[in-house]
């Protein structure tokens, strides 16, 4: 599927709603999350809408490791970092609000405070 008409990261994706990316290849691109949980939380977005990561083909897997790693040394240098976590939330059962796949990249300090498993 190309793109979904009502969905957020599509508009984004297409340029009908700016933001700024920090990083952009052929499939994916990478923005500041919204509501960040941590100063650098961002996302890595894919260009075509796909639902979630089972939508995702695997052939789009070496590239999605490569935006996953760029986008984490960017910000690891931006903020100052000395670690980061993925989150990849699928299905409202695990918390996914934005029905187009998407990564969390979070920066991480020593004793940051945050608490993302339990
Ligand atoms: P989830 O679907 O639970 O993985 O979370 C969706 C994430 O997308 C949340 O952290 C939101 O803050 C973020 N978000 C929603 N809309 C936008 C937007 N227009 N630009 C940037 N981030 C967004
Ligand atoms: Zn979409």
């Amino acid at each position: 599927m190309e793109n979904k008409k009502d969905c957020i990261f599509c508009k984004i994706a297409q340029g009908e709603i700016k933001a700024e990316k920090i990083y952009e290849h052929d499939n994916f691109f990478a923005i500041p999350d919204a509501n960040p949980i941590v100063a650098g939380h961002s996302l890595i977005i894919s260009k075509k809408h796909f639902e979630n990561t089972l939508d995702l083909p695997a052939s789009l897997g070496m590239e999605l490791l490569d935006a996953i790693k760029r986008t984490s040394e960017i910000l690891i240098k931006k903020y100052n970092a000395t670690g980061f976590n993925v989150v990849n939330n699928n299905f409202e059962s695990a918390g996914q609000i934005v029905k187009h796949v998407h990564f969390h990249i979070i920066p991480r300090k020593k004793n940051d405070g945050l608490k993302l498993f339990g």
